[in-house]
């Protein structure tokens, strides 16, 4: 089905190995405030990195597994499965970072990253800067050999872990005044603190605290790309990001599908398996009917990125990827929650767990109403049939 290489079928055999070497625990992070014990963090990582699931986004000549798009999209449906961001411990970074690089990025940042040493955290959104970040207040003032960074920065996930993060500001003074750029900041650093951590629905490892960067100096060389640039990369992140996310939304969808099509096969009331009265079955049809079409939509986007499609309509399609695949898993969750009954509302119950945790695939990486009007306005531009 789907017409996947032998290659695609083996990586993708590999990452369902790991997510369901990870699914047994998941209840156990779910009670604990998503954190496991060191060790099995430590065995889950190293796991991650001798099945070549670690960095598979990477290029073959830094040291990563120089994977497709498709084979991309394969790996992050497996990590989908998993609840409690416990498949994280597959590591995607920066795969835009590369291509603008410098040597020194590239020894001190990159490849460290590639190897599983370094980890990344993104600080980009601010209080009153999410879906418009062009409205961002942060500040890059560049002094002699460095720059000075000021902002305030929100729900900066895996700050808790990160080593380095990336920092987006507009630049004050000089020929690009008013313009993005994009630093790289070690951490930590002098002048780089928390606000504050705040809970989230979910109940994972990884912190989204809000950080102040309060006259933080990084040297000139920690510029990622030229200044004007800071743009240009977050669109870039966000093709890869919308992708993934839809990805993750479809590992979802399938592990609830099957569960929910075991449970209502096995549990019994009225002496016959819920699945026969016509109310559960139409959530089931519906469910897998709407992963299907969430899934090839998907699979197509991957491969016209492999293919080398137009850039505006990768972009396009992303959004709707990202767009159809977030809503359908929040839909089957909704479903899944319903047929599982009172067992669904317990937070030992995977559907439990989905419900909440999908809620924010339809919110990060852009809002589904960005995705809609990304769609749109690329649908005037080229017309429908150049996107679909
Ligand atoms: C758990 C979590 C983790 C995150 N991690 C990170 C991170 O690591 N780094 C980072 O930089 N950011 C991160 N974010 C931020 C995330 O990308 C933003 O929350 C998201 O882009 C939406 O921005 P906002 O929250 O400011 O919402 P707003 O922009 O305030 O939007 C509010 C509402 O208005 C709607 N809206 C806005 N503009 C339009 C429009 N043009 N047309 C129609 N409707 C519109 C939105 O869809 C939404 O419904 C994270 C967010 C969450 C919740």
């Amino acid at each position: 089905m789907y017409s996947l290489s032998v290659q695609d079928l083996q990586i993708q055999a590999r990452a369902a190995a790991f997510a369901d070497e990870l699914i047994p625990f998941e209840v156990t992070a779910e009670l604990n405030d998503g954190d496991l014990p060191k060790d099995v963090v430590a065995a889950h990582t190293a796991r991650a990195r001798e099945l070549g699931l670690h960095a598979a986004n990477m290029p073959a000549s830094l040291g990563g597994g120089g994977a497709t798009s498709l084979q991309q999209v394969l790996i992050q449906e497996q990590a989908g499965r998993v609840t409690n961001a416990l498949a994280w411990s597959a590591g995607t970074p920066p795969s835009w970072l590369p291509a603008v690089a410098t040597q020194y990025q590239l020894d001190r940042f990159v490849v460290p990253a590639i190897r599983g040493e370094r980890e990344e955290c993104y600080a980009i959104t601010e209080e009153g800067a999410g879906s418009d970040v062009d409205a961002i207040m942060a500040t890059a003032r560049r002094d002699g050999d460095d720059y000075v960074l000021n902002g305030e920065k929100w729900h900066v996930t895996s700050y808790n872990g990160a080593d380095f993060a990336f920092f987006q500001g507009k630049l004050v003074g000089g020929e690009h005044d008013g313009e993005h750029a994009m630093f790289l900041v070690d951490l930590p650093s002098p002048g780089v603190t928390v606000v504050r951590t705040p809970a989230y629905s979910h109940t994972i490892s990884h912190h989204h605290p809000i950080v102040a960067f309060t006259d933080v100096r990084v040297p000139a060389t920690h510029l990622v790309g030229a200044e004007g640039d800071g743009m240009s990369f977050a669109y870039e992140w966000f093709r890869f990001e919308r992708l993934m996310v839809a990805a993750r939304c479809l590992g979802a969808a399938g592990r609830l599908t099957q569960e929910m099509t075991a449970f209502s096969i096995e549990r019994r009331v009225q002496g016959r398996p819920i699945a026969e009265f016509g109310a559960i079955a139409g959530m089931l049809a519906d469910s897998l009917t709407e992963l299907f079409a969430a899934r090839s939509l998907t699979y197509e986007t991957a491969r016209a990125i492999d293919a080398d499609a137009d850039i505006k309509v990768q972009h396009a399609q992303c959004s709707m990827a990202k767009l159809y695949a977030s809503e359908m898993a929040g839909r089957v969750a909704d479903r899944a929650v319903q047929v599982f009954g009172g067992r669904g509302y317990m937070r030992e119950n995977v559907a439990e767990r989905f419900f909440r945790e999908l809620r924010v695939e339809r919110i990060w990486e852009g809002t589904s109403e960005v995705q809609r009007a990304i769609i749109a306005d690329q649908m005037i531009k080229r017309g429908p049939q150049a996107l679909a």
